[in-house]
């Protein structure tokens, strides 16, 4: 498989300068929001540290756990899947929704509703049912925004922030007949309803995804802002849940800390609209719930980055990261963009995404704002020290790298390297100091005037003084 570059990725999302300055801002106003959700909340800090501790608890026990939620799953009548990876998933959805409309008289296809769930994003579930002769329809306004476009989402929980809302207008007027040029949210919503309605009334099947699954219970919850989730459940005859292996948590009582966290730090509300919870079946209906691991036991197999698959999908480490921000989620080119992303992609493929942990600033930001502590700035890093080890760096980064360690090794070339540096860049033409291809730092940044001395020669100039 080719070698996914972010930077050039990310480079093309650069070239509208208006539209990533308006995306870096758009994002850093939900990270803002997000702060003022978690500052009146006392408790916040020991919430993390609880819903750490959870967490590490339960991925110590998976194996229970998972035993115990199937258990009490098919006790309450739902019926349990087992899926290793995204090609058994999707078959497995497929024989379900094929089985259960096996009486459908009328020669048509099978309707099935969607809500947001990211794990069928990872299995490429639309792709694989529309191949089969499903009618699918994604529901939630942003997701239904991208499958107009024939887009992947751009982040995990707004699937369509890289948009504006003329480009949504277009969209819609494109889709659903909505008046050139019109770009009010209210109406633009409005279509959309009215589109989706239809949708929910003539659906078969309604899928969703899953925030937790209570192991002590057999339930599980769907976070939702729309109320999408409930009203495909509630209108079709059979609900299709797909979960990843690492959604389980112990006990019922563990809920509340995980709730109180997620809408706070996702868009920093105090409780997401709709926290909806599926225990057993309605008389005459169907709940069926498909657990995937697609890579996640090899992830948990890796000491060092174990600790991802704590994550909650609450997006708040791509809204305060400073390379996210302004490059994009599809510049990740992987289902989860981000500093999260980064760490889960190499685990799926090293060779593929060797650059995305290397599309980080190692500030620290998303490990400060991870609501289940996740060190991502740490695994960020130890997983640089593999693609290098693997032999997965690009050229270019290699030699770099090793001219680097030559000349660092040597403090005296690194004196006069430095010497060179401050006289030439005092002498050079600003066209020149500063030309694109010589210089890409410089390409959206002045460069600092350098300094006469090095902080070393100022040291020793200063300490004879004393
Ligand atoms: S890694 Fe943490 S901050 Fe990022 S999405 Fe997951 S839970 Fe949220």
């Amino acid at each position: 498989m080719s070698q996914h570059n972010h930077s050039k990725e990310a480079a093309a999302f650069n070239q509208d300068f208006d539209r990533t300055t308006w995306h870096d801002e758009t994002l850093w106003f939900v990270r803002q929001k997000r702060d003022k959700a978690v500052m009146p909340i006392p408790e916040f800090q020991e919430l993390r540290n609880l819903a750490s501790s959870i967490k590490d608890h339960t991925l110590s026990q998976l194996d229970q756990y998972l035993i115990e939620f199937e258990a009490n799953a098919l006790k309450n009548g739902i019926r349990v899947h087992w899926a290793a990876n995204a090609d058994e998933h999707n078959q497995i959805v497929l024989d379900i929704i094929q089985k259960s409309n096996q009486n459908i008289v009328e020669n048509r296809n099978i309707r099935l509703v969607k809500s947001k769930s990211m794990l069928t994003e990872e299995c490429h579930l639309n792709a694989f049912l529309l191949n089969n002769n499903i009618d699918v329809v994604d529901t939630d306004l942003g997701e239904r925004i991208i499958q107009f476009r024939d887009e992947p989402p751009s982040h995990i929980v707004m699937p369509a922030i890289h948009l504006k809302k003329e480009d949504v207008g277009e969209t819609f007027h494109q889709h659903l007949g909505t008046q050139k040029g019109e770009k009010d949210p209210q109406i633009l919503t409005e279509a959309a309803r009215h589109h989706l309605r239809e949708k929910f009334l003539a659906a078969d099947v309604a899928l969703t995804g899953v925030n937790f699954a209570i192991a002590e219970t057999g339930s599980f919850v769907v976070c939702t802002n729309e109320g999408n989730a409930d009203l495909g459940v509630n209108l079709a005859k059979v609900h299709i849940a797909c979960m990843g292996i690492e959604k389980i948590i112990p006990k019922l009582a563990h809920l509340a800390v995980f709730t109180r966290l997620l809408a706070r730090s996702a868009t920093g509300q105090p409780i997401t609209s709709y926290t909806s919870h599926f225990t057993k079946p309605e008389n005459g209906k169907e709940m069926h719930i498909v657990i995937v691991d697609n890579g996640r036991t090899q992830q948990l197999g890796r000491e060092d980055f174990r600790n991802s698959l704590k994550c909650i999908r609450c997006g708040a480490c791509m809204n305060t990261c400073p390379v996210y921000r302004r490059s994009g989620g599809h510049s990740y080119n992987f289902t989860v963009p981000g500093p999260i992303g980064a760490i889960l992609s190499p685990n799926i493929d090293l060779h593929k995404y060797s650059s995305l942990p290397f599309a980080s600033t190692l500030c620290g930001s998303c490990s400060d704002v991870c609501p289940v502590k996740i060190d991502i700035h740490v695994q960020l890093y130890k997983w640089r020290q593999v693609v290098g080890e693997k032999n997965e760096l690009s050229k270019i980064k290699k030699w770099s790298m090793k001219g680097l360690a030559s000349v660092l090794s040597m403090p005296k070339v690194y004196d006069l390297g430095g010497k060179i540096a401050r006289g030439t860049l005092r002498i050079l033409p600003h066209a020149i100091s500063h030309q694109k291809n010589i210089n890409p730092w410089a390409k959206a940044r002045e460069l600092p005037t350098p300094p006469t001395q090095s902080f070393k020669e100022w040291y020793v100039e200063n300490k004879k003084k004393k």
